[in-house]
């Protein structure tokens, strides 16, 4: 296992397995790794000869410059994690490493994908700065396939979108969102959450479920919507949205279409998003 900082250590080291023709297999991550992560990263090791986990907090896709200062940088025991989790190599650049001086190129992704749900939220330059860090760590590293967590649904959207328009030769693979025993998708930033906090942040999963139950008894998308509506308020949350949309393209809802529920909401100091698909034929579980 090993950790390197530059494209060119990245490609040094990549070069003689490519060359033997081996698979390699990204799990992009701006780390403080958390079992949603090493998921992902053993989803990659079983089908890969090398795996490597990328470990960098971009600064562009952030909205809110004290949620970027006070995200969780845990290098080391990020390290460790990716290690046990199969990991053969990390790829941790400074930012100056992925946006030199003089840095003017942004891969920007127009409209409802982008535009919609934490596009509307965070405002466009979220989804640009991701699909820009992507497409470089895809360029960088050149895998055969990249694995993305279905959490983050709207970004596998966007990274569907980016691969398919700029052609990038890549597989991309979603993996399902791990959460904790009590419901609550992990995230980085649940760290932050203080315990009274924590246990309101529940309220984002019922919600999600509440919404599930009610389209699996036959009711309609506002009613319910209104079901989740209502368990958020259970502990006063009020989202930034509670949205059921089409799963490809994110349009409205559709009767007899799988329906993607995405939340997001403050809870306490933190923005937290989850997410749930309700199919109609299998309405599954969260
Ligand atoms: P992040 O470090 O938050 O940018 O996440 C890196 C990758 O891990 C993204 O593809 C996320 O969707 C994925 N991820 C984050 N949290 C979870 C989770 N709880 N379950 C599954 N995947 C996750």
């Amino acid at each position: 296992m090993r950790t390197v900082r530059t494209v060119a250590a990245l490609r040094e080291a990549l070069a003689p397995h490519r060359a033997a023709g081996q698979r390699i297999g990204l799990v992009p991550t701006m780390g403080a790794l958390h079992e949603g992560h090493l998921s992902l990263v053993r989803a990659a090791r079983a089908d890969s000869d090398v795996v490597v986990v990328s470990v960098f907090v971009n600064p562009t896709q952030f909205d809110d410059p004290n949620d970027l200062a006070a995200y969780p940088r845990t290098e080391a025991a990020d390290v460790a994690l990716a290690a046990a989790a199969g990991a053969d190599l990390v790829f941790a650049p400074e930012p100056a490493e992925l946006y030199p001086r003089g840095y003017a190129t942004t891969v920007a992704v127009t409209g409802p994908l982008a535009e919609s749900l934490e596009g509307a939220q965070r405002g466009r330059a979220h989804f640009d700065g991701v699909a820009t860090v992507v497409t470089k760590l895809l360029l960088a590293v050149a895998p055969d396939a990249a694995w993305f967590g279905a959490k983050d649904a709207q970004q596998v959207v966007v990274v569907r979108r980016v691969v398919a328009d700029l052609g990038i030769p890549v597989r991309i693979e979603v993996g399902p969102t791990v959460r904790d025993a009590d419901g609550l998708a992990m995230s980085s930033r649940n760290v932050r959450l203080g315990p009274a906090d924590r246990t309101r942040a529940l309220a984002l999963s019922r919600a999600l479920r509440a919404v599930q139950d009610a389209l699996g008894g036959g009711a309609d998308v506002p009613a319910a919507r209104d079901a989740g509506l209502t368990e958020l308020a259970t502990e006063g949350i009020d989202p930034e949205y509670l949205a059921l949309v089409d799963p490809d393209t994110l349009e409205p809802a559709e009767p007899g279409r799988p329906v993607l529920v995405l939340v997001a909401a403050r809870v306490g100091p933190v923005r937290l998003i989850d997410t749930v698909t309700v199919t109609p034929d299998a309405p599954g579980a969260l």
